[in-house]
């Protein structure tokens, strides 16, 4: 599965007390459920234009919060990932056929859910020549089309494929986002067959080719980097000019995942906040339940260059 910092278990999202692993969970990564109707609301949705989400396969703690808002990633391309990473729990294995009205029929779920910003992630398809680049392109436009909403896309690396890239880059989203999720030295434990400076050179190429496209990277933290190390990853993403910085608390979805080395308190995500943002990154949103598609509508900047998502849950 490509990039995805939006890893959980099922338990955190229920409030329960321990994770999968037995570990107790930290005081602050517990949460109410909200109320209301919405999580209903968006469920049905999804289930009747048989579409797949990052929010679900992923097991996101954060399912229950962004769904009474009536929002929702949507993951294309399938519902099975070319790829075994050790964080992820999106189903491995042989992949699917490609739906030729998955587009048109994301663009009717962000329609009906009254989307003014769409994010599109997908699962990692090393079996198509061009990755899904072209699948990529045809829901972001016909998102656009159909809502008029801004798009964000989240993607996989296209194995490094420049065509692939730039074909993604030709249908113009609003916002380029491409997880490098830890730092280089846990790269084989974490991404399996990702490469660090191939990712960075994704998100490189996109500022080259479309400068005013906003790029944007996030990173677990607490599954074994150390802030030396993160910070060297901050540094080279700002060689790049990468515009928004997410980080957020990594969480295993099993007792079969890479386990949580460490639960980073919020006050030192603040501080990791600070630090980064003198860097120069133009939004850095960091917090245990930050996910990069987390209030994505609220991290973009804007032409102050002053996102409204300050990493706190404004839904709990
Ligand atoms: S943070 Fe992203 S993946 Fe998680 S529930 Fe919200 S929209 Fe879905």
């Amino acid at each position: 599965m490509q990039s995805l910092s939006v890893i959980d278990h099922p338990a955190s999202a229920s409030g329960s007390p321990s994770s999968p692993s037995g570990r107790r969970l930290p005081p602050w990564l517990k949460r109410e459920l909200p109320a209301g109707n919405g999580n209903h609301f968006t469920r049905s949705l999804i289930e009747d234009l048989r579409l797949e989400t990052v929010c679900e396969s992923a097991r996101c703690p954060n399912k229950p919060h962004c769904w009474s808002r009536r929002s929702a990633t949507f993951m294309i391309l399938g519902n099975v990932c070319t790829r075994p990473c050790g964080f992820c729990s999106v189903p491995k294995g042989k992949p699917e056929l490609l739906e030729e009205d998955e587009p048109a029929r994301v663009a009717e779920a962000a329609l009906r859910l009254g989307l003014r910003h769409v994010v599109i992630t997908s699962v990692t398809r090393d079996d198509l020549p061009d990755g899904g680049a072209d699948h990529f392109a045809r829901c972001i436009r016909a998102v656009r089309e159909k809502t008029g909403a801004t798009v964000e896309v989240l993607t996989p690396d296209f194995l490094g494929d420049p065509a692939a890239i730039d074909t993604v880059i030709d249908a113009a989203p609003e916002v380029f986002n491409h997880n490098l999720e830890t730092v280089p030295r846990l790269y084989r434990k974490v991404r399996g067959r990702a490469e660090y400076r191939r990712s960075l050179d994704l998100l490189e190429r996109v500022k080259r080719r479309a400068p005013h496209l906003i790029t944007k990277a996030g990173l677990m933290l607490g599954i074994g980097e150390t802030v030396e190390e993160l910070f060297d990853v901050l540094a080279d993403l700002r060689t790049i000019d990468c515009d928004v910085l997410t980080l957020g608390q990594y969480l295993a979805p099993t007792l079969k995942h890479i386990p949580v080395a460490r639960f980073v308190p919020p006050e030192e995500f603040d501080d990791i906040a600070a630090r980064a943002r003198k860097l120069g990154f133009r939004t850095v949103v960091a917090g245990p339940f930050i996910r990069s598609s987390y209030h994505a509508d609220e991290m973009v900047p804007t032409e102050e260059g002053v996102p409204h998502h300050d990493g706190t849950d404004s839904t709990a």
